[in-house]
């Protein structure tokens, strides 16, 4: 049975369905992230925005036209949407709540024969995505994934540990550390997280570790320490969200622009070239043109080195619409257009200076003409094809900028 697995949104999504993706192999699927020919296809759902959900829409409608006899399987944050407008997506043959993601293998194993030559895999093979936490006891209040994926918990460090390093002994390169609120992890069980970092970048040598996302108010001071260590990559991804302290303050987030700047600072005196890119949220509820350039000028001073801009899209069943002021459609689409075009320029001045001084990449996709790898510190590098192994390290000295990353002879 050939199985195509999809994602949408985070990087715990990654996470999870890459692990799924591993188990259906040792039992004798054949995984892919293509959908042709699929015989069962399972989709892990976003529901952050009103776009992850329409995405989802024409994805599976997609799925349908092109499989019209695959079995569907939906799971996600899109499933567990309080909205039953939104949460009702037709065309699905069962869907699993987050609560229940962990039954989908057996499931699969139970109602579905595995192919007849031995499993295998070729979904997330370069990097490996550790989730170590899920849940979040925050309450932003444009975001509906605490009530999605529940209250923060976290896996146990040794299992995490062990996991680790059986991923690095398959040959895996690079360990990236995924979690709903992953500077929340070990809250619930009395521990701290930068020392599990610590512990973890020791056990996974001679592998690199990176971190997917992490709020600036858990960044700690002995997390900064360790940004500066060998094998752990120079990039951090740190929400911003606004540079505005009033609209910080009505989202519900934790930090201020100055502690966001702070922290931003002291990483860079620990480690020099770090990138540091953002989520930034534009027209939200009540956000002026004072706030929006507050925004842009945090994002320019703070260096940060990608942003990802969303436009804000109200979600039932979060506090923000209530707040009132809606930003009219033409003003956030325009904030949006200015705020992508910054960090366009940011993200190439950032990568220009990388030209002609080595970098460390892992490859990461095998292009029919080209290898693509990504550097430790977040760059996006082609090279021409010499044998290089996916999910292997190697130095490498780009030669030129390109409209997405930089050049390798
Ligand atoms: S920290 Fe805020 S934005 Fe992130 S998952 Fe929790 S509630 Fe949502």
């Amino acid at each position: 049975m050939k199985v195509s697995i999809q994602t949408l949104g985070c990087k715990v999504n990654f996470a999870e369905m890459a692990d799924l993706g591993d188990r259906l192999a040792r039992a004798g699927f054949t995984v892919s992230d293509a959908d042709e020919q699929a015989d069962i296809c399972v989709i892990n759902s976003c529901t952050v925005t009103a776009q992850a959900d329409r995405k989802l829409r024409t994805m599976v409608h997609g799925l349908r036209r092109r499989n019209p006899e695959a079995h569907l399987v939906l799971t996600g944050c899109h499933v567990d949407n309080p909205n039953p407008r939104v949460s009702a997506v037709p065309d699905v043959d069962v869907s699993f709540p987050n609560a229940r993601k962990r039954e989908i293998f057996d499931y699969l194993a139970s109602n579905f024969e595995p192919a007849a030559g031995g499993g295998s895999t070729t979904f997330a093979r370069s990097r490996f995505f550790l989730k170590v936490q899920d849940g979040c006891n925050h309450r932003c209040t444009y975001c509906i994934v605490w009530r999605t994926r529940g209250i923060s918990s976290s896996e146990e460090a040794a299992v995490l540990i062990e996991r680790a390093r059986q991923a690095v002994a398959d040959g895996y390169g690079e360990i990236v550390l995924t979690g709903v609120d992953l500077g929340a992890f070990g809250r619930d069980r009395n521990q701290g997280f930068a020392p599990f970092v610590a512990r973890l970048l020791h056990a996974i040598a001679p592998a690199r570790l990176r971190l997917s996302s992490i709020n600036a108010n858990d960044i700690t001071p002995d997390l900064t320490e360790l940004a500066g260590a060998p094998r752990f990559c120079r990039h951090l991804h740190i929400p911003l969200q606004s540079g505005s302290d009033r609209v910080l303050k009505r989202m519900g987030r934790l930090y201020r622009r100055r502690d966001y700047l702070e922290v931003v600072a002291a990483l860079r005196r620990r480690s020099p070239d770090v990138a540091v890119t953002a989520d930034v949220i534009v027209g939200f509820p009540g956000e002026t043109d004072e706030d929006f350039a507050d925004t842009q000028a945090v994002a320019r001073e703070a260096g940060l080195t990608g942003m990802h801009v969303f436009r804000y899209s109200p979600r039932a069943g979060t506090a923000a619409p209530r707040l009132g002021l809606p930003v009219d459609d033409p003003i956030s689409r325009e904030r949006s257009h200015q705020l992508q075009l910054q960090a366009n320029d940011q993200r190439r001045a950032y990568e220009a200076r990388f030209i002609g001084r080595d970098l460390e990449v892992i490859w990461d996709r095998r292009l029919p003409h080209q290898m693509r790898g990504l550097s430790d510190n977040y760059i996006t590098v082609h090279a021409p094809h010499r044998d290089q192994t996916l999910g292997s390290l190697a130095t490498v000295r780009p030669l030129a900028a390109s409209p997405d990353g930089l050049l390798c002879g």
